[in-house]
């Protein structure tokens, strides 16, 4: 059974082009070109858990976006990717903490675009699986369980504030993990505003753990947003 796509893109064009793209993977699309258009196919989908996922345009003509985000939040756990051309770090961080699973701003690669959306389908589709429980990309290698990290076949010794920081972004892997959703898991909910802490513990984890800590392959920057660690190989 195909997965299921709700599209909600006024921009016919780019609706038009995204149905197709996705159509050749093997995606179902539903287009929507308004948020009425979408909550009807909502509710002809049973519940939002018909859905697999969202595309969510923010400037339609009935709306914002965000509504629908916060509506879908309140009902389902359907991951749901913010594509737009507002790219203003505080609005991405807020749809990130509100829920959203990813942010894409256009114009975006279709390649891209295919790339997150495995990785938030992935995410959710793990809920009933075992948990993440190891990472490998590149050299780089991660088991959580053993708290062991290999850099190239070399044992990595982390402190324990390193090792709590890369294993929220593992547990977490190809997805942007917000500043404040770090500081508040590694270093509690009191800690959130103390984006220095980050620097610095990022820092000391891109000195052992990248070939080029200016120039990282495995600990990236969402600037303004937070981080990323890339996605893992496909036979991790
Ligand atoms: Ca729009």
């Amino acid at each position: 059974m195909s997965l299921r796509i709700l599209l909600v893109e006024d921009d016919r064009e780019l609706r038009a082009t995204l149905r197709e793209a996705l159509g050749v993977e093997g995606y179902e699309v539903q287009p929507a070109a308004s948020l009425a258009d979408a909550r009807a196919l909502l509710r002809q989908a049973g519940t939002s858990s018909g859905m697999d996922l969202v595309l969510l345009d923010l400037g339609l003509p009935d709306g914002d976006g965000q509504s629908l985000l916060a509506e879908l939040r309140r009902s389902s756990n359907c991951p749901v990717i913010v594509i737009s051309a507002r790219e203003a770090e505080g609005q991405k961080i807020r749809l990130l903490d509100e829920g959203a699973d990813d942010y894409l701003v256009k114009p975006f690669g279709i390649g891209e675009l295919l790339a997150r959306l495995r990785v938030a389908l992935r995410h959710r589709g793990h809920r009933s699986q075992p948990a993440v429980l190891s990472y490998r990309h590149g050299g780089l290698d991660i088991d959580l369980r053993t708290r062991r990290v290999r850099r190239d076949g070399g044992e990595v010794h982390l402190t324990p504030t390193e090792f709590e920081l890369l294993a929220r972004l593992v547990r977490q892997a190809g997805q942007v993990v917000t500043h404040r959703q770090l500081l508040a898991d590694v270093w509690g909910p009191e800690h959130t505003e103390q984006t220095h802490y980050l620097r610095l513990y990022m820092g000391q984890l891109r000195a052992k753990l990248e070939a080029d800590s200016a120039d990282p392959l495995h600990l990236l920057t969402e600037p303004g947003v937070g981080y990323r660690i890339a996605e893992p190989d496909a036979d991790a």
